[in-house]
């Protein structure tokens, strides 16, 4: 039930996972030698979000009162701070503040695709164990096609908030067959691939467990039966061809494309550091083309949400070289999918909003530990720029945001709070005032013109999303929420 007068049919919404204020600079100093030069650095709305979760409890806690937040005061202090933080020094309380009361990508990614703030684990699940409507759901109801890519498992934290609803991110046998047996998704895309290793060799699966990422091994016998919804595809020609527009395809196919690696597109392959990228895997620019071809045939519009899934797994190896090599590939995704918008639709259809989850590693400058908060240091094009890192997880750390197309406004708007202490930051041109990554939700759907059909209400929500799954599950077919 589309307003006939919403603005955006489509959403675009892309995450470069764990990315740290810190990891775009340092990208943009090695990719250009200076910064502001990224496609999205054009947009016309640009700030900040805060990400923290309800609870950082790991299962439901049943309240809504949350204990957690984001406290610009705590952030700056820049007191020191004694002993260790694990293997880090502990530097500064603001270090100390920023590196607790963290997101997961579960929790982070619920909040951007339901507007609810949840525990750390929960995939669209609300703090009482209950499922909650996503924008997926959302989107798919009013008539869209929905579409998840990623650069690594497609059953992942991230694609999976977008895509299926779990009490456990863990559970990626339970996700990965929702994702299939629901069908909701006429596009999914990442890597998972059961006859792949981590560096895209071929190997014989040796248990049920290296089928978890696609479903188990009987719903992937099925895929590969062709009894599902979805058109399979795995090698590299075969997402070059769904981006030229040379896949033949029928009207209405769904695309389930898992590339041939277990873990990664590039980023778990062996080593350490820049170089020697693994062949015959498709870029996630030619993954996200893809998608897009498919997903425009539908009339109505779409939901697309393009994932770099691995910059968050190289900052929790505090791999420099390697994170940097993930967050090119991710802007370099965002620039052609921001030309596919000028060339096959436009900026009066198209919502782009281009953002991170959470932070990861707090990137700051090579002398951090004794200069508090010192940005990273560019050393030119091509040069790995100075930089320290200060926790192997995740951060509290506001995060940028960067938004074009109808809507864009809306997030504007939605930016009323501020951190002073970004005033330290001038030189990124993203201002002081940022908003909460649940607001983004809202954006997005008042953007579609569907927030008259979003139940604010949580419990509300997730009475109705529980009914309608229940009803699913009863008649196996796809979900339909009432
Ligand atoms: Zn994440």
């Amino acid at each position: 039930m589309a307003d006939e007068k919403a603005a955006a049919k489509n959403v675009i919404l892309l995450i470069s996972d764990g990315a740290s204020p810190g990891t775009w600079d340092a990208a943009s100093y090695y990719q250009h030698g200076e910064l502001g030069e990224q496609a999205y650095d054009s947009f016309s709305t640009k700030g900040y979000m805060s990400t923290y979760p309800l609870t950082t409890s790991s299962t439901p806690t049943n309240t809504l009162e949350g204990e957690l937040g984001y406290d610009p005061t705590q952030v700056w202090n820049a007191a020191p701070a004694k002993g260790m933080f694990g293997n880090y020094p502990a530097a500064f309380e603001g270090y100390e503040y920023l590196r607790s009361g963290i997101t997961d990508s579960a929790a982070a990614g619920t909040a951007l695709a339901t507007g609810v703030k949840t525990y750390n684990n929960a995939i669209s699940y609300d703090n009482f164990g209950q499922p909650l409507m996503s924008i997926g759901d959302y989107a798919v109801e009013s008539g869209r096609a929905l579409g998840v890519v990623t650069s690594v498992q497609w059953s992942h934290a991230t694609p999976a908030s977008f895509a299926a609803h779990n009490a456990s991110r863990n559970d990626y046998e339970g996700i990965s067959k929702e994702m299939i047996e629901s069908g909701k998704a006429s596009v999914i895309m990442g890597a998972g691939h059961p006859f792949y290793d981590a560096d895209g060799e071929f190997r014989i699966p040796t248990s049920a467990g290296d089928y978890r990422y696609v479903g188990g091994a009987e719903t992937f016998a099925e895929v590969l039966s062709g009894n599902t919804d979805y058109t399979f595809i795995d090698s590299e020609a075969q997402f070059e061809a769904l981006a030229n527009g040379t896949f033949s395809f029928g009207e209405g196919d769904k695309i389930l494309g898992t590339f041939r690696n277990g873990s990664t597109l590039q980023q778990g392959r062996e080593g350490t550091g820049m170089g020697d990228q693994l062949v015959n895997m498709p870029e996630l620019s030619i993954m996200a083309e893809g998608a897009l071809n498919v997903l425009s045939q539908d009339d109505d519009g779409f939901f697309l949400m393009v994932e770099g899934g691995a910059v968050d797994w190289a900052a929790h190896a505090n791999d420099t070289g390697r994170i940097i090599e993930e967050q090119i590939s991710f802007n370099e995704t965002v620039a052609s999918v921001i030309d596919w918008v000028e060339a096959n639709s436009s900026w009066e259809e198209t919502l782009v909003i281009v953002t991170t989850d959470h932070g990861n590693g707090l990137v700051l400058g090579p002398n951090a530990v004794t200069v508090p908060f010192q940005p990273v240091q560019n050393n030119g094009q091509g040069e790995i720029p100075g930089v320290s890192w200060h926790t192997g997880n995740h951060t509290n750390e506001l995060v940028p945001i960067w938004a074009e197309g109808p809507g864009s406004e809306l997030l504007a708007e939605a930016a009323t709070m501020i951190d002073p202490g970004l005033a330290n930051y001038e030189y990124r041109g993203m201002g002081e005032n940022y908003l909460d990554n649940t607001d983004v939700f809202h954006v997005m759907m008042r953007a579609m013109g569907l927030d008259n059909v979003a139940v604010t209400d949580e419990v509300a929500a997730a009475e109705t999303a529980a009914i309608a799954l229940a009803g699913a599950a009863s008649t196996s077919s796809d979900l339909v929420f009432a």
